[in-house]
């Protein structure tokens, strides 16, 4: 039990939640445990407003560090070592601790932060730092004191049952507990912008499941293969996704036989929501998500996402609508999805591209297109062939 290591998990605004706190806490410790149920030993304890998780020592305090990162909800991160709320236990704990880190990061200047949570505590916050400086300094000759500019924040934070001290502060993504708001449904393409946009979804506590697009033979199963990868990427924080697989070929040769050639991107693209918005309902899904971005592309003009959006009575979510393209890709990079999503694998939007897609297309018109089309048998007959894959963490 002694030489377990300690991580604290901070919880930023699932702490701010009123009455439903109690609920958000436990699903947050729900997630925290189900991402580290691999190691053996695990504890995870909620005490006055942290997360306390403890290990076997041998535990990678990496590997831990990587896993909770990943959960929604926390916020920060750090590695403690644990004493009894003693300032001798402290004292000598702080030392030990300050001369590892002389060890493994050459430090030359400290300062001591402390806090004292538990008020019944006979020693005050500035005394404690005073106190436990004083004796960092007596133990590690080698370091001086900066209280401005220090290679290193020694905190003591002394609680009800325990004292922590400790150094770093890993920030993780904050967002809320996955599971806390319902499910949603993203249209998954192979590009860079919709599995960012699922994962900011799943930051925000919502559940994903996905529908894919293709137009097999004309896109390959390497194509296929790269929108699982990226799904597959996006379970480490989303949990298990499912992906429905839809062929929207028949669909994409009746509008190029029967509809003007300008037009063909935005009704595919009708068709898609259509589509998604009954996968949504039969899958209990509540929204559709897409990465779609004002501008970015013709189909994505404000016009065009005017009449794609009256395609569905379904809310449809779209988080990157107003983000540049810079910071999709940062983002994406960060996530670990970039790589694979820049892989040039054809996409089904890709098969029938117009020469001139219509950037200013008006609904009475595409509406007029579509009566050419037999919309429901096609809509009805690309759902009877779908399939689906779930992709497990
Ligand atoms: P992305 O980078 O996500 O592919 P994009 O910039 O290529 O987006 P579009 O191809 O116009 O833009 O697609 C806009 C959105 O429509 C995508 O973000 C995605 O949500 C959805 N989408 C596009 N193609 C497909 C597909 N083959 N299957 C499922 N959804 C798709
Ligand atoms: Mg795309």
């Amino acid at each position: 039990m002694e030489n377990r290591k300690t991580y604290i998990v901070r919880y930023g605004e699932v702490a701010l939640k009123g009455a439903n706190k109690p609920y958000f806490e436990r699903m947050l410790m729900e997630r925290i445990k189900k991402v580290l149920k691999k190691f053996d030993g695990i504890q995870v304890n909620k005490e006055d407003g942290l997360v306390i998780v403890r290990t076997a020592p041998e535990i990678s305090e990496e590997d831990i560090l990587k896993e909770i990162g990943k959960v929604f909800g926390v916020d920060s991160i750090s590695p403690a070592i644990e004493v009894d709320c003693d300032m001798e236990a402290i004292g000598k704990a702080a030392v030990d601790y300050t001369k590892a880190l002389i060890e493994k990061k050459g430090i030359k200047t400290f300062k001591v932060e402390a806090k004292r949570s538990d008020k019944t505590f006979p020693v005050e916050s500035p005394e404690i730092a005073k106190k436990i400086g004083a004796k960092i300094l007596i133990g590690c000759k080698v370091l001086s004191v900066d209280v401005h500019n220090p290679d290193c924040r020694i905190f003591v934070h002394v609680r009800r049952e325990r004292t922590f001290v400790f150094e770093d502060k890993v920030s993780a993504f904050g967002g809320l507990p996955l599971g806390t708001n319902g499910k949603g449904l993203i249209l998954l393409s192979g590009g860079i912008d919709s599995p960012v946009a699922a994962f900011l979804m799943a930051k925000r506590g919502m559940l994903i499941e996905a529908v894919h697009f293709h137009s097999y033979p004309y896109t390959s199963e390497r194509a296929w293969e790269k929108v699982q990868d990226l799904a597959r990427i996006l379970t480490a924080y989303c949990g298990r996704i499912k992906i429905h697989t839809i062929n929207l070929l028949p669909i994409q040769e009746e509008i190029v036989a029967h509809c003007p050639e300008e037009e063909t991107t935005i009704l595919v693209r009708r068709f898609m929501m259509k589509i998604a918005e009954r996968v949504a309902k039969e899958t209990n899904c509540s929204m559709l998500i897409t990465g779609e971005n004002l501008g970015q592309v013709a189909s994505q003009t404000s016009d065009a996402l005017v009449v794609t959006d009256a395609a569905v009575s379904m809310p449809v979510m779209r988080p990157l609508i107003a983000a540049d393209k810079v910071d999709i890709i940062e983002r994406a990079k960060e996530i670990g999805t970039y790589e694979t999503s820049i892989l040039p694998y054809e996409d089904c939007c890709t098969v029938f591209l117009p020469k001139h897609p219509k950037t200013k297309p008006k609904l009475k018109e595409i509406l007029e297109s579509e009566d050419r089309l037999d919309c429901e048998k096609l809509i009805e007959e690309a759902i009877a062939g779908r399939e689906a894959v779930l992709i497990r963490p």
